[in-house]
């Protein structure tokens, strides 16, 4: 049968093509040797892991990592994903499971790497898809080939998963996937190392400061970092230039950030109510030195959102203090302020910011023990998973009136937040107005356009106009 068949590959990558991941690269090299030379390892009957589960959010480095060890050990490389046996006939993804870890063994020292395997290797009888036939069979057919090997083959059995919660507890087990390496969404320091890796062969202009460039995406995967610069690329061929500038990334960016910029017919009162809105929330980011500094403040309009202002921090945080959590909720509110103080009303161009600064000011309160009333006790409704970011909802154990006071205690928070952009809003008001006359006029401003308007209008409010 067709199943029958698996062609390996001969991976070219190596560790130097994954940039970070350190901790990651440091375990996956002990094999390096063994697969190398595994009778070395056999000769003083020493046993070497077999199963390694590699653990992360989806475009970290995974299927790299695995392929870079085959690239360096030089072995072949059997690859499939769990995902793909899900839908067979129920026996066949059993049978090729059986035929791969047959070729690997015949062709060892060998890699096989089975991608995805949360698809096939979900707890029996739980959750999503619970009894179908042909998952468990492949599960099984998989745990039967781990316990199989007679402890002396050169196989290293690698899989991938961004689900470990979900994973049945018997794929873990000791002989099985007993070790497992975390891979993390890269840290600012590992985003320029791997934009490097990926710009080794592009042209770039001479003033290029790649750490700029990534500071100015955080949360970005390696594989997002990867798309990020062909996008560049493509932009600098696009507009017919021979290297790639900063700028290009720019743009690129705010279209895999933000959707690509979209023409939109907006009628000019909402333009204006958006250049106020922007400028609420650039204007106080200027003047609280607690928040990030700004990055750039737009009003064209892309993807979901009408106009934003981004931000750049140059550093990375693993904490967040109070003060800077404050001073987020602070500017959070402020494009709302900022409408309320220069247009006289609001409008329901604060959705997004509100939901934000709620959920911010909740988990202060709830989570972090940030409110005084309320004391360092866990509070939460939901609990957000780590890989999948979405919530899920905790039975509550806590009382009525603990909750009340909660609420009560993030409602304050967020008054007070609302409060002191305004106050800001409400001193610097010329120059919040001329801020967003600019911005309509220019779409798009960055911290440098910003510090000079808020400044020069502040200067002549003081000197009288310059005649
Ligand atoms: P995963 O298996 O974790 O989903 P992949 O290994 O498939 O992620 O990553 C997709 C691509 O993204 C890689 O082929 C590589 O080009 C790029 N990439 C991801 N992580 C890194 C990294 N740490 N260093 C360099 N490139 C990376």
């Amino acid at each position: 049968a067709k199943s029958s068949r698996f062609d390996p590959t001969r991976p070219t990558a190596r560790f130097d093509d994954v940039a970070g991941q350190e901790n990651a690269k440091r375990e996956i090299s002990e094999l390096i040797d063994f697969l190398r030379e595994p009778d070395r390892f056999r000769a003083v009957g020493a046993e070497v892991p077999r199963g390694i589960l590699l653990l992360g959010p989806p475009g970290v480095g995974k299927t790299l990592l695995a392929r870079a060890l085959a690239g360096e050990a030089g072995v072949p490389f059997f690859s499939t994903s769990a995902s793909e046996f899900v839908e067979m006939f129920v026996g066949v993804g059993a049978a090729r499971v059986r035929s791969m870890f047959e070729q690997a063994k015949a062709q060892a020292p060998a890699i096989v790497f089975i991608d995805e395997l949360d698809s096939v290797g979900r707890a029996r009888g739980a959750g999503v898809g619970g009894g179908n036939d042909e998952r468990e069979q492949t599960l099984n057919q998989i745990l039967a080939e781990l316990d199989g090997f007679e402890g002396h083959e050169a196989v290293v059995v690698l899989a991938a998963t961004n689900r470990p919660d979900v994973l049945d507890p018997a794929l873990l087990r000791p002989g099985r996937f007993d070790r497992h390496v975390e891979m993390t969404l890269p840290s600012l320091e590992d985003r320029v190392a791997i934009l490097k890796v990926h710009t080794r062969k592009m042209p770039l202009a001479e003033d290029i400061d790649l750490r700029r460039v990534a500071a100015g995406v955080p949360g970005f995967s390696g594989a997002d970092l990867k798309n990020l610069t062909n996008e560049a690329a493509i932009m600098a061929a696009r507009g017919e230039r021979t290297v790639i500038a900063e700028a290009d990334f720019d743009e690129a960016r705010d279209k895999i950030v933000m959707g690509a910029a979209r023409a939109m017919a907006i009628r000019p009162e909402e333009r204006r109510r958006l250049a106020v809105h922007e400028s609420g929330h650039a204007a106080v980011a200027f003047s609280l030195p607690e928040a990030d500094p700004i990055y750039k403040v737009t009003i064209i309009p892309r993807g979901r959102s009408l106009g934003a202002t981004h931000f750049l921090p140059m550093d990375e945080r693993y904490t967040l203090s109070k003060a800077y959590l404050e001073a987020q909720l602070v500017v959070a509110l402020a494009g709302r302020a900022a409408e309320r103080i220069i247009l006289g009303d609001v409008s329901s161009g604060a959705d997004d910011d509100i939901q934000r600064a709620t959920r911010l000011a909740r988990a202060m309160v709830a989570r972090w023990g940030m409110s005084d009333d309320i004391g360092p006790i866990d509070l939460r409704l939901s609990d957000e998973h780590p890989f999948l970011g979405r919530d899920f909802a905790l039975p509550r154990a806590f009382a009525d009136a603990t909750a009340a006071s909660v609420d009560a205690a993030v409602q304050a928070l967020l008054t007070a937040s609302e409060e002191k952009a305004r106050a800001i809003i409400a001193r610097r008001k010329h120059g919040v107005a001329a801020l967003a006359r600019r911005l309509e006029a220019a779409e798009t401003l960055d911290l440098a356009d910003v510090r000079a308007c808020l400044e020069e209008t502040e200067v002549e409010q003081v000197n009288g106009p310059l005649a």
